[in-house]
């Protein structure tokens, strides 16, 4: 049997190798083609001279498809190669890699490496965040007063939630998930960037001190770093990001950070024209205030003018009124 997967095993890289080389051909007759770069076809050729089970091929396939000047054609020859071989008995969830199918990239050195073609396809998901793969649960990162919240702050942006601490205070993993990050990065200092399992990351930024690494598995209410005063900060705190595809998403929407406890079990996540809005799972309201109008506010939920019209039953040219509500989901 042993035999019999080797031999298998054999075919399969010399396939591979066979697709690699060839693709490599026809990147002279095209030059338009993404070149497959010489270490990968070393790295394949080294490996099945040694042999390679199944665990290596996953991650070779991996490096492979965290390379962005992969041919396309090639990922999708791979997969259904190793679909026709394995069939059943290749295991759903082997990635290393927590939410792999979304992001097909794994990048430690930089915080925010995503394009937006990741998102493209995307429109209203529900996301459970307390089942078994987010590890049954949350643990606040670090249980402190808010001192500046996600939104518009003298003029910029500000993408993620501050928590005031002491230097060496230590800050927890919110949710079960891989270290993507651990490294000083510009305004951010100290950085330490988690992806968990089903998509989100958590950004922990401005620390003093890290207790993980880059490919570290965590749990939630592990230590993960000694809260500082790093990179363009005043005053020690945590800023505290959560993100989807790269996109920064209100933490408040999940978390209530008085109560150091998650807001539901569940979150909705709907593209809008910049990113992601999160809500409840339930209707939605948007409360209105001075200067909205309905484009304006169907731009900032990913819903159309005529959607808002039909849901609260009124026309395009209702004046709206400040202090009122208006329903922004079904
Ligand atoms: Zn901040």
């Amino acid at each position: 049997m042993q035999v019999v997967r080797y031999g298998i095993l054999a075919i399969l890289c010399v396939f591979f190798l066979g697709t690699i080389l060839g693709g490599e051909g026809s990147v002279k007759s095209n030059p338009s083609k993404k070149i497959v770069p010489e270490n990968y076809v070393d790295t394949l050729r080294s490996k099945i001279e040694v042999g390679l089970d199944k665990n290596s091929l996953i991650l070779l396939i991996d490096s492979l498809l965290s390379n962005e000047y992969i041919d396309p054609d090639l990922v999708v020859l791979l997969n259904k190669k190793i679909n026709e071989e394995y069939g059943a008995d290749w295991p759903v969830d082997t990635n290393p890699y927590p939410a792999h199918n979304l992001y097909k990239s794994w990048n430690t050195l930089l915080p925010h490496p995503y394009k937006n073609d990741i998102c493209k396809s995307d429109s209203e998901v529900t996301y459970c965040l307390t089942d078994h793969y987010m590890g049954c649960g949350y643990v606040h990162p670090f249980e402190g007063v808010v001192t500046s919240r996600f939104g518009w702050r003298d003029g910029k942006h500000h993408n993620g939630i501050d928590i005031d601490l002491i230097r060496g205070d230590t800050v927890v993993s919110a949710f079960r998930g891989v270290v993507r990050l651990a490294k000083w990065t510009g305004g951010y200092g100290r950085t330490i960037v988690i992806r968990h399992h089903n998509g989100l990351e958590t950004i922990y930024a401005h620390l003093y001190k890290f207790l993980v690494k880059p490919g570290d598995f965590v749990d939630p209410g592990q230590p993960i770093a000694r809260g500082g005063n790093s990179g363009a900060s005043r005053g020690s705190h945590l800023h505290f990001e959560t993100r989807f595809k790269g996109k920064a998403i209100n933490p408040e929407a999940l978390i209530d950070f008085k109560k150091f406890q998650l807001q539901s079990d569940s979150i909705v996540l709907r593209k809008t024209r910049s990113g992601f809005v999160a809500f409840q799972p339930g209707t939605l309201f948007h409360k209105i205030k001075g200067g909205d109008y309905l484009y304006k506010i169907a731009n900032q939920y990913g819903v159309s003018v005529n959607d808002i019209c039909k849901w609260n039953g009124i026309k395009r040219n209702t004046i709206l009124i400040a202090g009122k509500e208006l329903k922004v989901s079904r």
